[in-house]
């Protein structure tokens, strides 16, 4: 029997946004102390294929949304060696602004996304601002084009991509939200993305306000679990300490770029 791949995984962080604690969680927190978010994509590199996940946004979205990008996506990625115009496989763990932007930034790229999420961003919800908000139109106009041009592959639940790395849907904060299994020198790690914001609310059970579906977004926290060898193999997907936890990839990135296949420190 053939091993199974083994990949290393990237951490980007490319922006900021500062707010506090009672906005991360459903019914607030009693705490409200800042609870700042950083924002990633996630680049896993293996023998043959780099895949890149999600596509962050660009510094025109920060402007429009309030956020302060730090480095951009671009930059991020040449740091660890990628040129985004040469990334084949892009994942998009779903389709809000500040994972599915950057829209021309990969030019060959294949998106990997859930039929549930196409649908989702596409139908009815979107007539209602309180879910719409947190999509681009214009990035889910690029993602119906690319469609048409034959450069999507969409996956349906549990679908293996290639050896070592498949995509799960959980649903909850966007109905088609896919989390992203990885195997990796110390084991199988899930990039959670926004299945779980922050380590808290996984850990806590305690569910982060944006969200579609309740229900399945604490079911996805199970899934979650489940998928990953241990809960030091979660990866939460906005966590500022994520930063702390993990390596960086060198001296030159230390606070903005870490090592998810090492373990933690
Ligand atoms: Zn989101
Ligand atoms: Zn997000």
């Amino acid at each position: 029997m053939q091993a199974i791949e083994k990949y290393r995984i990237f951490a980007v962080k490319y922006a900021h946004h500062a707010r506090r604690s009672t906005e991360n969680f459903i019914g607030g927190d009693a705490h409200d102390v800042p609870m700042p978010l950083d924002y990633f994509v996630w680049a896993v590199m293996g023998e043959s294929r780099t895949f890149i996940v999600d596509t962050g946004f660009d510094p025109a979205m920060a402007a429009q949304r309030g956020r302060t990008i730090t480095h951009s996506v671009e930059d991020g990625l040449k740091q660890i060696g990628i040129h985004a115009d040469s990334v084949d496989d892009v994942i998009l763990t779903h389709m809000h602004y500040d994972h599915a932007g950057n829209r021309s930034l990969f030019p060959r790229a294949r998106y990997h996304v859930q039929d549930k999420e196409m649908q989702y961003c596409t139908g009815r919800c979107m007539c209602h601002h309180a879910l719409s908000h947190p999509f681009e139109p214009d990035d889910v106009k690029a993602m119906v084009e690319r469609v048409f041009e034959g450069r999507v592959e969409f996956h349906d639940g549990d679908s293996p991509i290639t050896s070592g790395l498949s995509v799960h849907w959980v649903g909850g904060h966007s109905n088609g939200l896919q989390v992203v299994r990885v195997n990796t020198e110390r084991g199988w790690v899930v990039l959670a993305s926004d299945a779980s914001h922050f380590y808290a609310n996984i850990r806590e059970n305690r569910p982060y306000p944006v969200v579609y579906n309740v229900g399945d977004m604490l079911e996805g926290f199970k899934t979650v679990m489940r998928l990953a060898d241990s809960p030091q193999h979660v990866i939460p997907g906005h966590d500022p300490e994520v930063l702390q936890a993990y390596a960086p990839h060198d001296h030159e990135t230390q606070g903005w770029i870490a090592r998810l296949d090492i373990a933690p420190r």
